[in-house]
């Protein structure tokens, strides 16, 4: 049974102390010097300023479930009074959000230290997450598994099922479902060159098609490959390393994740000499730039990383870098708004590209209002397979960003991250809200490679 903050309070731990511990607990031993999470823990002085933006506390009012919550946890085991276990089980809970670094004054990170924790101790899968990954890590299997969706979408038996609610009697499945997007624009995949001429002089960047994006969005890479090649660059697509191992990153799973870093390394230097990688799902270069440490130490992918570590960007930061093509069309919305993927805004710092490359095809981009109960800019709940793993809690999170966005009037909400899209899409659309949500590459493909609008349907 997970200890409440209460008692780990009561049992006199010295929260802001800095005095050595009386006993290490087990397995975080070999990491206190000097890399060691509990010095960063030690920083905190329990002020406080991080509670307010911690989406778990903000829907809970919980003190476990918050930012100062969680560093006491890891002080308690720091001191020997929990264990790494239950330490773990309770801050599992965390969404990895990073909104509390930025509160901090005192420079404690507490989601880096709950990922710290999940290194030593992995969240268990659960089955879908096993059944998703044993799809997602096979090329092969997330295109027939991509096929047989957009089957099961064109042939009407999607809305049949969710007319008459049959997958209510699978538990699970049926909220798994309800994440699937009921639609999917006809985008052409880029034609193979008929003529090598004026290519080879063109910058070769690879298109990273990130696995969530293959399987639910399969009109995403297609898009990215398309914007790349209008702003004048020679692309590769790969789509052949499987998944990058943001999953295994996010629970914990090192085995896993450096396996999976190998093979999306491999790919990627099989496609050299390469001037960036383009990540079209947000989620997947916070993975790749992670790589130079979870590949530290590997006598040969230490050095593929280093190779590669500057390279990776964000769809949104590639095309804000490099000058646009003219424009096919402006977009016919007056209200449009852009959901940040946590992990890119508060890691990477992408604030500013996606609203910039957006600005150029909308006058309309506005900001989600912001008020006491409504978290507009931070985490929407999604936050990978912890919409799965927590269905409640996350819906609890995403009802605040749902009511910002319809009390924003906002007709259009672009992302980068498919796990946020698919999250924010399902709740809109259980509220019967009219507004589409679309990734950024769909969008700026109707702006710069159609002079048509692409059929519209509400998410
Ligand atoms: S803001 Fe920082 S120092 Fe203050 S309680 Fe939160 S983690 Fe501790
Ligand atoms: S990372 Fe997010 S969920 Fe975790 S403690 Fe910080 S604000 Fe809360």
């Amino acid at each position: 049974m997970p200890p409440d903050c209460r008692t780990v309070r009561q049992s006199g731990i010295p929260f802001t102390s800095l005095q050595p511990p009386v006993r290490i607990a087990g397995q975080l031993e070999h990491t206190r010097a000097p890399t060691s999470p509990f010095a960063n823990a030690e920083k905190c002085t329990q002020c406080g300023y991080c509670l307010p933006v911690c989406p778990t506390y903000r829907v809970e009012n919980n003190e476990l479930h918050s930012p100062r919550g969680r560093v006491s946890i890891i002080l308690a085991l720091r001191n020997g009074d929990l264990s790494v276990e239950e330490a773990a089980t309770v801050l599992d809970h965390c969404l990895l959000c990073q909104a509390c670094h930025a509160a901090c004054p005192a420079g404690v990170r507490p989601g880096k230290l709950a990922l710290q924790l999940r290194a030593h101790h992995p969240l268990p899968a659960s089955r879908l997450s096993h059944l998703l990954h044993l799809i997602t890590n096979h090329p092969r299997a997330t295109a027939q598994a991509a096929r047989l969706l957009r089957l099961y979408r064109r042939s009407g038996l999607q809305r049949l099922l969710r007319r008459l609610r049959l997958l209510r009697w699978l538990p699970g499945l049926d909220h798994l479902e309800a994440l699937l997007p009921a639609h999917e624009p006809d985008i052409p995949p880029l034609p193979e060159p008929t003529s090598t001429a004026g290519m080879t002089e063109r910058p070769r960047v690879a298109l990273l098609a990130g696995c969530m994006a293959r399987l639910f969005f399969p009109a995403v890479p297609k898009a990215a490959a398309h914007l790349l090649q209008a702003w004048g660059m020679q692309v590769v697509v790969l789509e052949s390393f499987g998944c990058c191992g943001a999953p295994y990153r996010e629970s914990g799973d090192r085995t896993t994740l450096r396996r999976q870093a190998q093979r999306t390394l491999d790919a990627l230097h099989a496609a050299a000499p390469l001037q960036a990688v383009v990540c079209d799902s947000s989620i997947c270069a916070v993975t790749m730039r992670s790589y130079l440490r979870v590949m530290s130490g590997d006598p040969i992918y230490e050095e593929k990383a280093r190779q590669l570590a500057e390279k990776v960007q964000t769809l949104s930061q590639f095309l804000a870098a490099h000058p646009p093509p003219p424009a096919q069309q402006n977009l016919p919305f007056v209200r449009l708004a852009y959901h940040d993927h946590c992990q890119a805004r508060q890691g990477l710092g992408i604030i500013m590209e996606p609203r910039m490359v957006l600005g150029r095809l909308s006058k309309g981009i506005q900001e989600l209002p912001r008020s006491d109960s409504i978290s507009a800019d931070g985490c929407c709940g999604a936050a990978g397979e912890y919409q799965l793993r927590y269905p409640q809690r996350s819906q609890q999170i995403r009802d605040g960003k749902l009511q910002a966005i319809q009390e924003g009037g906002i007709e259009l909400l672009v992302g980068e991250n498919p796990g946020c899209l698919l999250h924010l899409a399902a709740g809109l659309q259980r509220e019967d809200a009219p507004v589409m949500v679309r990734h950024l590459a769909e969008v700026l493909y109707e702006g710069y490679c159609l002079s048509q609008p692409i059929e519209k349907v509400s998410s």
